[in-house]
């Protein structure tokens, strides 16, 4: 009740589509390979908004862009890498909300394929009027490298903006160690609920991706909060995953606390998965493209080499180990991603079948 208070503005198309993925689970879980038969589908929160592809960011930034507005904001300003969606979607929310967007674009993935700093998600922020930093975490004491947390980029550009007379809006990296970050994502929980009901299905567990933590934290508020027992499982994408899950913990205690004061998150709700990051933040390994072609030749799912594929390979091997058992039914959450597909093309010249 005291999320529906708080105010957001109307980036979203309403809710994301629940979608079946019938031929992935025949893939995964062949008829003959448990009885009763597990069922997976997808929250399309890929397909979440008309804004510049949407994706988990614009779920968030509702709250956040509202609170800037309501602070008289001029620019937001934020961070990623050079192939961040998350800084292509502050540029998107900003571009709607008629501010300025500037994002300082880090080399946080030790890989330069072919047009990785001209294509993807960095041409549609330059293509909506950003203002695109790109290496300006090299100045003054050295590039500062991937990370889940405040950047000394960002407060020299808020710096900047206000010297220029504007007033800035800091995001943090992912729009996650934010006092509202975590509301997207709880919202996002009482919307499946409602599918549910629609549906006449429940999910038991819910698979997504987590790197700077607040959609996994969100959707672990949520599931708390209805006392329905389902497990969010989150598959680190970070290669960092004690950061992770620190950040995760911190950000749905903080959220629940701001939801409702009594609601006490306990640490076995805090589940975090670290098998599947392949070593590092956005660099993909064999397990994460087996399985974006998996999901690509079955059901047509598309997703990333940096955050969805590496998800996609944790759902997969937890259904094929028995992690998840017969009879479960699985929503698996798609944050979003596609854009930088483009900028990983190198991964998939020598494809086979
Ligand atoms: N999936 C995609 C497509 C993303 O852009 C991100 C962003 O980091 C994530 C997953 C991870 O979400 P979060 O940063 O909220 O943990």
């Amino acid at each position: 009740n005291t999320l529906r208070l708080i105010p957001k503005l109307p980036f979203l198309f309403g809710p994301s589509p629940i979608q079946a993925l019938p031929r992935l689970t025949r893939a995964i879980s062949p008829p003959t390979s448990c009885d009763p038969r597990i069922t997976i589908h997808a929250k399309r929160e890929d397909c979440n908004s008309p804004l510049a592809y949407g994706g988990n960011k614009v779920r968030k930034l509702v709250y956040l862009v509202a609170d800037a507005q309501a602070h008289a904001c001029t620019a937001l300003v934020s961070v990623g890498g050079i192939q961040s969606n998350h800084t292509r979607a502050v540029t998107a929310v900003a571009a709607a909300a008629g501010l300025q967007a500037v994002t300082v674009q880090e080399r946080w993935v030790p890989i330069d394929p072919p047009l990785y700093a001209q294509t993807g998600n960095i041409l549609l922020s330059r293509l909506m009027g950003g203002d695109v930093r790109v290496g300006i975490g090299e100045e003054g004491g050295g590039e500062e490298g991937f990370g889940i947390g405040h950047k000394e980029a960002t407060r020299r550009v808020c710096r900047e903006v206000e010297e220029k007379g504007g007033k800035p809006y800091y995001i943090p990296a992912g729009a996650s160690d934010h006092e509202l970050g975590g509301l997207g994502f709880v919202d996002c929980m009482v919307e499946i609920a409602g599918q549910e009901r629609e549906l006449g299905i429940f999910f038991d567990t819910v698979i997504v991706c987590s790197v700077t933590g607040s959609s996994h934290a969100g959707l672990i508020v949520g599931a708390v909060a209805e006392g329905r027992g389902r497990k969010v499982i989150g598959i680190d994408a970070s290669g960092k995953p004690e950061e992770t899950k620190e950040q995760v913990t911190r950000i749905a205690r903080n959220t629940a606390k701001l939801l409702d004061p009594d609601l006490e998150i306990p640490d076995s709700a805090i589940i975090l998965d670290d098998r599947f990051h392949e070593g590092v933040y956005g660099v993909p390994g064999p397990s994460t493209i087996k399985a974006m072609q998996l999901a690509a030749r079955t059901d047509a799912v598309i997703t990333d080499p940096v955050y969805e594929g590496k998800s996609m390979a944790g759902m997969i091997q937890l259904i094929r180990e028995g992690t998840i058992g017969p009879g479960s039914n699985v929503l698996y959450v798609h944050l979003g991603g596609q854009p930088a597909l483009n900028a990983y093309s190198s991964y998939f010249e020598t494809e086979s079948a």
